[in-house]
C-alpha cells in the first residue's frame, strides 16, 4: 500500500481539485446533523463530526430512485432515465461505513445486478477519514475492525496532527493521488508510527463490545425462544433502526402516475413494519412484531452470514443512538447469545 502525507494547509487544494473533476459529497452540517451532501466549496466540510446521522450508503442506493418512466395506455411506452452516472468522490466516509458498502455489494452484484447502484458504485472513489473521536455507541473492533482500517476505501486520511497520514489502497486511489502528486509528500516512518499512535487512541475510546462467538450457530437454535417476546415488547416498529443501518438495503418498488405519464420508483422500505410482508391474499408470514424484530437479529447475524460469509452489521451504533426506545444491538446479540436453548 502507497503511503503519503499530506499537510493540512493543502487539504482545501486537494478537496477543490477533486470538486474540479469530479462530484464530491461530504459531511456537512445540516441544522446540527451531520449529512453527507454535494459541496461546491471545501469550506462547507464539518470535519469536527463523529459520524453522519444518515450512513453515505444512500449515495448509491438511493433513498427514492425512478428507474424508468412510463406513458399508459395501449400506445404505452417506456423511457429509460439518465440515472446519475458521472464520477465522484465521497470524502470523509468513515472506515465502518466503507465497510458496509462491501457488504451492500454482496448483494447488489449478486445473482441480479443492479446497474443502479453498480453503476454508481464503480464510478465513485472513496476517501475515507479515520475515526479519532468514535461515539459512545461504536462498536466496530468487535468484528475485528478498526476506526483508522483503509481496507475498504480508496485512500485514507487520518490526522495525526499537522498533517494527515494518507493511505492509498486501489487503482482508484492511486490515479486520484497521481493527479495532484504536488500536494502530497512521502510518509516518514514516524509517520507511520504516529498512525499507528492515534488509531491505539480511537480504538481504546471505543468501551462497547459484542459478543459474536458461534452467534449464527446459537441462533438457528433459539429461533421459537420466548426471549424475542421480551426484545420485541419495547418495540415500537418505527424503522428508524433500519433506515439509518448502513447495511439495510430492503427496498419497495412502486409506480406513480399521472392521467398522461407514470415512473416506477425504487424506495427504501423496512422490514420493521407489519405491511413489508402482508400478501395480497391477507396472509402475513410475520403478523408479530416479535417476527419482525427477530428478523431483523436473524438477518443480520444468520441468514447474511449463512448466504455472503459475513455479519452484516459494521458496529456504527445509528442503531443504538437512534431507537427511541433504547433498544440495543449489542445487548440483544450478546443476551440471545447466552439464552438457554
Ligand atoms: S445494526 Fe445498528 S450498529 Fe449494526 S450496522 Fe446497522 S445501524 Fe450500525
Ligand atoms: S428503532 Fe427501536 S423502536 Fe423503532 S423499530 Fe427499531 S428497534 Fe423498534
Amino acid at each position: 500500500m502507497d503511503k503519503y502525507v499530506l499537510p493540512k494547509d493543502n487539504l482545501s487544494k486537494f478537496v477543490s481539485e477533486m470538486i474540479g473533476k469530479y462530484k464530491v459529497f461530504a459531511p456537512v452540517n445540516d441544522n446540527n446533523v451531520t449529512l453527507f451532501k454535494q459541496i461546491k466549496n471545501p469550506k462547507e466540510i464539518n470535519l469536527e463530526f463523529t459520524n453522519s446521522k444518515v450512513p453515505p450508503k444512500n449515495l448509491l442506493f438511493c433513498q427514492t430512485e425512478t428507474l424508468f418512466k412510463f406513458t399508459p395506455g395501449t400506445k404505452g411506452k417506456i423511457h429509460p432515465v439518465d440515472f446519475d452516472n458521472g464520477g465522484r468522490t465521497v470524502f470523509g466516509i468513515r472506515p465502518c461505513d466503507a465497510k458496509s458498502l462491501a457488504i451492500l455489494d454482496r448483494v447488489f452484484k449478486g445473482d441480479f445486478e443492479d446497474p443502479y447502484y453498480l453503476t454508481k458504485r464503480k464510478n465513485t472513489i472513496l476517501v475515507g477519514l479515520s475515526c479519532t473521536q468514535p461515539c459512545l455507541n461504536c462498536f466496530c473492533t468487535s468484528f475485528n475492525d478498526s476506526p483508522a482500517s483503509p481496507e475498504f476505501v480508496d485512500i485514507l486520511l487520518t490526522d495525526i496532527g499537522d498533517k494527515y497520514f494518507v493511505e492509498v489502497n486501489s487503482d482508484k486511489g492511486k490515479q486520484l493521488v497521481k493527479t495532484m502528486n504536488k500536494l502530497f509528500k512521502s510518509a516518514t516512518e514516524a509517520d507511520g508510527k504516529k498512525k499507528k499512535e492515534v488509531e491505539k487512541k480511537a480504538k481504546d475510546i471505543i468501551t462497547r463490545f459484542q459478543k459474536i462467538d458461534g452467534i449464527t450457530e446459537k441462533l438457528d437454535k433459539i429461533f421459537e425462544n420466548p426471549f424475542w417476546e421480551t426484545v420485541a415488547n419495547k418495540c415500537l416498529g418505527c424503522g428508524t433502526c433500519t433506515y439509518l443501518c448502513p447495511t439495510c438495503h430492503c427496498f419497495d418498488i412502486q409506480d406513480e402516475t399521472t392521467m398522461t405519464d407514470g415512473g416506477r420508483v425504487r424506495i427504501w422500505d423496512t422490514c420493521m413494519i407489519s405491511e413489508y410482508t402482508l400478501q395480497a391474499s391477507g396472509y402475513n408470514p410475520r403478523p408479530a412484531r416479535m417476527n419482525r424484530v427477530r428478523n431483523r437479529v436473524y438477518h443480520k447475524y444468520n441468514y447474511y452470514p449463512k448466504n455472503f460469509e459475513v455479519i452484516a452489521c459494521v458496529g456504527c451504533g445509528r442503531c443504538i443512538d437512534s431507537c427511541p426506545v433504547n433498544i440495543d444491538i449489542i445487548d440483544v446479540v450478546t443476551r440471545a447469545g447466552e439464552v438457554k436453548p
